[in-house]
């Protein structure tokens, strides 16, 4: 399947010169989205994987459901101030202003094998900030996996030492 057709492309959003890639069209479509979740699943078959943790909110759309497939259990990566229970956070610059990520400190246990999921690759900034997350608990981060990459950014030299899956690539 051509994924590159289930998704739509928006020029100048949410600011003039990004191009942002809408996975709301791929999403609503049953066919592409269990395709998309199945491809993805065949590309971290060979990890040994103990739970699969996503950063809000798309990353919930693209981990729950490969989590589902993998039957294996999933962590949300929130915002500050979202999870009820204790948490550690790191904070993390975005292209302008700064942000916070939280997880639960009982999320992972010390030496779980961990698969970080998203839909988009960019800078490679929420997931740098995700693995440091996991890594915190003592999670051992086994591999990364996103709908989509954006290679020009180069997000995944983030990553070194880390297995980065994408089903699409753009420019
Ligand atoms: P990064 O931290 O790698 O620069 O940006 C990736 C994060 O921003 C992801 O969590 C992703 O959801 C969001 N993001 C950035 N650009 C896009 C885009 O063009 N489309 C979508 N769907 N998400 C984007």
């Amino acid at each position: 399947m051509d994924f590159k057709d289930s998704i739509r492309v928006i020029p100048d959003f949410p600011q003039p010169g990004i191009s942002f890639k809408d996975i709301t069209t791929l999403l609503k479509d049953g066919e592409a989205y269990r395709a998309a979740i199945d491809e993805l699943k065949a590309l971290v078959a060979h990890l040994q994987i103990d739970v699969i943790a996503g950063p809000e909110a798309r990353g919930f759309v693209i981990g729950a459901p490969l989590a589902y497939a993998l039957g294996v259990g999933f962590v949300p990566i929130r915002k500050s101030g979202k999870l009820p229970y204790d948490t550690i956070e790191v904070g993390y610059d975005l292209e302008y202003g700064k942000d916070t990520l939280a997880v639960h400190t009982d999320a992972v246990k010390p030496g779980q094998n961990v698969l970080i999921a998203d839909d988009l690759l960019a800078t490679g900034g929420t997931i740098a900030t995700s693995v440091s997350l996991v890594e915190q608990l003592g999670g051992n981060v086994v591999g990364a996996a996103f709908l989509i990459e954006l290679t020009q950014l180069a997000g995944r030299n983030k990553l070194s030492g880390i297995e980065v899956h994408s089903l699409l690539t753009y420019e």
